[in-house]
């Protein structure tokens, strides 16, 4: 019989071709960690720019991976903001570091899909044990544990961490029942006017309808008022409505305050409330024990999310979502068809995190935490976040010293909120002039209805250099300005 030609033939790369790429990309990349400060921190193209220079097809025949490598260089650099760069001080951390990005290479090689514990026990077991592991040394409460009555579980994003503690907090308001029949009690919920749009946007998802977010008021330093909530939970239940949420920041976005937690959960507690505590920003500050107390009062807690893929050097995408009482989040999501049913699940002695989360395909996130802390030690990662913070403060104590500039509020971590005291104006003005220079990147808020710059300092490898090289930066623009 003739043999099929095509049996033999293979379009793909053979693992010794791998190796010796795989090789070329991680020269690569150590080699854009050395020069990475030569590039503009925020990138300089215009929108449509690199589509422009983009076939408009997708290529018939392969093409030679020096080609496309050379084009990441070429093609893809320019388009990129460099959240690596050590003047990055923008929006937030999305910081990477070595051991992540090993243990990210790592599973994308395992490649595994680890939805459910059957499909790849180590995926679901280390995730536990590391999840367990960051309950003590963040002082979270005992009942986040995988051996107590909740657990903890990755996600991709603080997003998605908030829409599940919405979904499982409207399930335990009614019964189960929302899950059956569509939401048809009158819900609200609860957080700051300070609070991430991610709250907004799980309520919108959840059906709860944005209109029946009350976002309450915020004291000097922009941490909820929790008179307002009460005042606001007993104008709803005189009203006919059924309050079943509130969201709590540690951490906010804008100026990093930290809402009254211990207090908050006293009130979800009398009110029967579930409480979230979103320290998606700053929770990463609790592993030193000085800063600690940001985590005061998440024993009230029903559930609790930070970003390792902020400020622990974790790159992109980890999220450590916790819960107090697991099987109302599992009641809530849990869907079981037919061709996922397995031995391991049904003997009810493993975890499956399909039902922990909305996706049921999962990668193997767990791999790159444990090589940071592996990596780091406890001790390291402290070191490096009580550098932030130290950085921020001098930064702080900087703009006091010159008297064209305030600090708006007194940092409580990393993030220094401050502003040019002649007005929103100036301070646009300043922002775009050090961001167009590309020597360092920083963005602003509103903060009592005035624009407001902020430094936020918590990239992987910036140091003192860099902040006080930002900081003359900053004062030889606002001197050009003036
Ligand atoms: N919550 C807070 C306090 C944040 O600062 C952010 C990030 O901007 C988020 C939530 C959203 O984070 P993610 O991108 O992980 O959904």
């Amino acid at each position: 019989m003739a043999s099929n030609p095509s049996a033999q033939k293979s379009f793909h790369m053979d693992p010794e071709d791998f190796r010796k790429h795989g090789h070329e990309v991680v020269d690569w990349i150590a080699d854009y960690y050395k020069r990475i400060e030569s590039y503009p921190v925020l990138s300089q193209m215009h929108p449509g720019e690199l589509r422009s220079y983009l076939p408009d097809k997708p290529p018939q025949q392969g093409e030679p991976f020096k080609a496309i490598l050379g084009d990441i260089e070429k093609l893809i650099l320019p388009g990129v903001t460099h959240w690596q760069s050590p003047n990055f001080f923008a929006f937030f951390p999305s910081n990477a570091s070595g051991p992540a990005i090993l243990g990210d290479l790592l599973s994308s090689g395992l490649g595994v899909q680890g939805m459910l514990w059957a499909t790849s026990p180590a995926c679901t077991e280390l995730e536990t044990h590391v999840l367990d592991w960051l309950v003590p040394v963040l002082g979270l409460p005992q009942k986040f544990l995988s051996s107590d009555t909740g657990g903890g579980v990755i996600q991709d994003t603080a997003s998605s961490s908030t829409l599940c503690a919405v979904l499982a907090g409207r399930e335990r308001a009614t019964n189960f029942q929302s899950n059956q029949r569509g939401v048809t009690e009158k819900l609200c919920a609860y957080t700051s006017n300070q609070a991430h749009s991610s709250i907004e946007k799980a309520i919108k998802i959840a059906g709860i309808g944005s209109k029946n977010l009350r976002l309450i008021g915020t004291d000097e330093k922009f941490a909820m008022k929790p008179e307002a909530l009460t005042n606001a939970i007993e104008k709803d239940r005189a009203a006919g409505m059924k309050p079943f949420f509130v969201c709590a920041t540690v951490g906010t976005t804008s100026s990093n305050a930290i809402d009254p937690v211990p207090r908050i959960g006293e009130i979800c507690r009398r009110h029967d409330l579930w409480l979230h505590v979103d320290a998606a920003m700053s929770g990463t500050a609790a592993l030193c024990p000085e800063f600690r107390h940001i985590h005061n009062g998440v024993q009230h807690a029903d559930s609790y999310c930070f970003n390792p893929h902020k400020w622990m050097f974790t790159n992109f995408d980890c999220d450590c979502f916790y819960v107090a009482d697991r099987k109302t989040l599992i009641q809530t999501l849990s869907v079981l068809p037919e061709y996922l049913r397995n031995q391991a699940t049904e003997s009810g002695a493993v975890i499956d995190y399909r039902d922990w989360h909305v996706p049921l395909g999962r990668r193997f996130r767990s791999l790159k935490l444990w090589f940071v802390l592996r990596h780091y030690g406890i001790e390291g990662l402290q070191f490096h976040i009580r550098e932030h913070v130290r950085l921020a403060q001098d930064f702080a104590s900087w703009v006091e010293s010159d008297a064209r500039f305030e600090l708006v509020i007194k940092p409580p971590l990393n993030l220094v909120c401050f502003r040019l005291k002649s007005g929103d104006n100036a301070n646009q003005k300043l922002m775009e002039a050090l961001n167009g220079s590309g020597d360092l990147y920083l963005t602003h808020t509103r903060l009592g209805n005035r624009l407001t710059l902020r430094m936020s300092i918590g990239q992987t490898n910036t140091t003192e250099r860099h902040v006080k090289k930002a900081w003359r930066r900053i004062q030889e623009e606002a001197s050009r300005l003036t």
